[in-house]
């Protein structure tokens, strides 16, 4: 129920000088709720019912009259309040309020308002005193729309031939029946997700004439409505899975655990996508080198004091494709034990229920499928001015094949794949210039998290030229003479290599999507809804192809919402936070809201900030720069952001990703006793700094 300022006489525009409860704060009648501070007079606004209260509308500074709405309240009486009107045992402030159902789906006009999908079971209705009759046909597959009394399978007996018609409209997800198996009442034939309106596919036939209203009948005179198609394939799949990555090995292995049939197909020999082969783990493996060689110089100024390193590139790159061939030797592994079929080829939709792949080792096969999940991912991005074909021009993939160590160095893109190779080759021996066209590295990220990384780069690199185009590159024996644009930059600079960061387009036009149905953006994004489905219901998409952040961890957990909803579960992509980390020296990570995003949106939020100067644990490890900072909604108390710079961010940030998802509070963080001396402790302290409890620094009283 809605609280409102109740009558208050000849007083408007107050101004509200206290607000006292929270959202989840449970309150008995007549507690006070605000506190109002006219001229004349200071007036409590109780509670004209006791509940808990939902959302707090109104907070200090707001000036109310009557009739303008203080909270809402859930007014069932919470059990065991007490006379004061808490409970000893009711959570003060720890009440999740969100639905588990998400936020209406955007963009509009793709697939369905989430929320109101349900997914029906369709059984045999009774049909007499018959038993165990065999299926003759099976009238609709997975991503078939129906209209309410369309025949789904027919029945035939030794006395008749039934058809049996869907319940209600909306559109098949699994057939669970197949010619020639025997059914009676009772027995699953399909699954069906209703309330929602789907598009038909632009190859479906209209409609059969819709039946007469009774459920089991004798076979109609007009024809059921079939789908139409192709050529039977060469290889039949429930749930095919278009790209080997993270997304889509974690489709297709969740698909087959829910007991689908699938199909994997991907160009490249090891499965593991971008992420396996040249991201994320290939990348990792070399940061590790580099913070090896970083860790030995550091010691030699406090008395332990190493030589040169003497790097032998063939074995590092051995070391690194080795790690990168035992995880992807182990998805081939899990694959086979889940009994996925993996195919090596490329793959183009050639209509809604069908894809053409070309063999890795020629020829060409045709894949059937009921459902499919496309997760073909992105490349990296590259601009026309630049000779992408000179071979000292590289990108990510290039960089981290490790071919040898250039003297000078030039990255283009201050971005996180950017500044991570820069990690590298630094380390390695390079001299690093950087050029990036924002006035920030890592731009987007709040300026506070970046300024210790910008400032130990600063000293390490040979230039970062910050606001700077690169305009043209000219490949010259000599070397790469590139042209810059930019306050700090030369007009023109000569360098052995260069890599390009800066950024990685789609594959969503490269893969015959409109052959099928689905609808790809501008820039080659595929729109999906939050159960992840395309514009054709039965095709859902996943990861790097349906847009930013570009992760790994986004495209995994997007993969197993695919696989189940294909497989005709409820799921949802429902998460709150997607966490980021640049695995820089020192790292930077952030969840949720980001201050520079709180500001844009006018959220009113309150900061507890842990300086890493004041961490024994940081301290012990030679550094000293890092910050933990973590951000809380001002009306609500919850935590809605954090980010860390320093060592080991990247693994410190999940646990405020929890503490998101969960709701939690700063007392919740604070309260949370954790293990001293250690980097996560920062966590628990920004919080106390928040909560004003903090012992471990002198903060001045609020
Ligand atoms: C250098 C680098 C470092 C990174 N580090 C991290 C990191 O530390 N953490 C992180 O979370 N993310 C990182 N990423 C990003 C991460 O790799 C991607 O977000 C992730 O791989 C996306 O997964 P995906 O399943 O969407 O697609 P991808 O991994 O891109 O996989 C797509 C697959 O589809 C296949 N494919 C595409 N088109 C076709 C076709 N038509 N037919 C057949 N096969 C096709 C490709 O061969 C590929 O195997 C990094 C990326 C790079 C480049």
């Amino acid at each position: 129920m809605d609280i409102t300022v109740p009558d208050i006489g000849h007083f408007v525009d107050v101004p509200v000088i206290e607000v006292h409860v929270a959202a989840g704060d449970v309150v008995a009648a007549e507690d006070p709720l605000i506190t109002l501070e006219s001229d004349k007079a200071t007036l409590d606004v109780p509670a004209s019912a006791a509940g808990t209260v939902s959302e707090v509308a109104i907070r200090v500074g707001d000036r109310v009259s009557a009739g303008d709405l203080i909270l809402r309240l859930d007014a069932a009486p919470a059990a065991g309040v007490s006379a004061a009107g808490v409970s000893a045992a009711a959570p003060v402030r720890e009440r999740v309020t969100e639905d588990a159902a998400p936020a209406p789906v955007e963009p509009p006009g793709y697939g369905s308002p989430s929320g109101i999908y349900e997914v029906i079971e369709v059984t045999v209705p009774d049909i007499g005193h018959f038993v165990d009759v065999p299926v003759i046909e099976v009238q609709v597959a997975a991503g078939d729309v129906v209209a309410s009394e369309d025949p789904l399978i027919t029945l035939e007996s030794d006395k008749a031939t039934l058809d049996i018609p869907a319940p209600v409209a909306g559109t098949i997800t699994t057939v669970r029946v197949a010619v020639g198996d025997h059914v009676s009442a009772g027995h699953v034939i399909a699954d069906l997700r209703t309330g929602e309106t789907v598009v038909p596919e632009p190859a479906a036939p209209e409609p059969a004439v819709p039946e007469p209203a009774a459920l089991v009948q004798p076979r109609p005179t007009a024809p059921a409505a079939a789908r139409q198609r192709s050529a039977p394939g060469d290889v039949a799949a429930e749930v095919l899975v278009l790209g080997a990555g993270p997304g889509g090995y974690t489709a297709a292995f969740r698909a087959a655990d829910l007991g689908k049939k699938v199909v994997l197909v991907d160009r490249w020999p090891a499965l593991g996508g971008v992420c396996l082969n040249v991201g994320c783990i290939p990348s990792k493996a070399l940061l590790h080198a580099a913070r090896v060689i970083a860790e030995t110089k550091e010691m030699s100024e406090h008395g332990i004091v190493f030589g040169a390193p003497a790097i032998e590139l063939g074995k590092l790159r051995a070391w690194k494709d080795g790690v990168v061939g035992r995880l992807t030797g182990g998805l081939a592994g899990l694959a086979r034990q889940r009994k996925v079929t993996t195919i090596r080829g490329y793959g183009r939709f050639s209509s809604p229920h069908q894809l053409q792949v070309e063999l890795a080792d020629g020829g060409v096969t045709t894949v059937d499928f009921e459902q499919a999940i496309i997760a073909a991912g992105s490349e990296p991005l590259t601009l026309p001015f630049i000779p992408s074909s000179d071979p000292r021009v590289l990108d990510s993939t290039g960089a981290l094949e490790l071919g040898g160590v250039p003297e000078r160095l030039l990255i283009l893109g201050g971005g996180i794949i950017g500044l991570e190779m820069a990690t590298v080759y630094h380390e390695l021996g390079a001299r690093v210039t950087i050029a990036e066209l924002m006035d920030q590295l890592i731009p987007g990220a709040d300026k506070d998290l970046i300024s210790p990384l910008a400032k130990r780069v600063t000293r390490q690199y040979e230039n970062i030229y910050l606001k700077t185009k690169v305009t043209n590159v000219e490949a010259r024996p000599e070397g790469l003479v590139v042209s810059f644009d930019g306050p700090k930059a030369p007009a023109t600079d000569t360098f052995d290599r260069m890599l390009v960061a800066v950024g990685r387009s789609p594959n969503g036009k490269a893969i015959g999507a409109e052959n099928a149905g689905v609808t790809v953006n501008d820039r080659g994004y595929i729109p999906v809804d939050k159960q992840l489905r395309t514009s054709a219901a039965h095709i859902f998409a996943i990861g790097d192809i349906i847009g930013q952040p570009m992760l790994a961890h986004k495209a995994m957990h997007e993969g197993k919402v695919a696989a189940e909803v294909a497989a005709g579960k409820n799921s949802f992509f429902d998460a709150r936070v997607i966490p980021s980390v640049a695995y820089t020296d020192p790292e930077v990570a952030w969840a949720g809201v980001t201050e520079n995003e709180a500001r844009a949106a006018g959220v009113t939020y309150g900061k507890g900030v842990f300086p890493w100067a004041a961490s024994g644990r940081s301290l012990t490890l030679g550094r000293s720069e890092g910050l933990t900072k973590v951000l809380f909604d001002e009306v609500t108390g919850r935590a809605i952001g954090c980010g860390i710079v320093g060592p080991n961010a990247g693994d410190l940030i999940a646990e405020a990703a929890l503490a998101i998802e969960m709701g939690a509070d700063a007392a919740d963080i604070g309260l949370t006793i954790h293990p001293h001396p250690t980097l996560s402790e920062t966590v628990a302290l920004a919080a106390e700094a928040f909560e004003g409890t903090i012992t471990d620094l002198y903060l001045p009283r609020r």
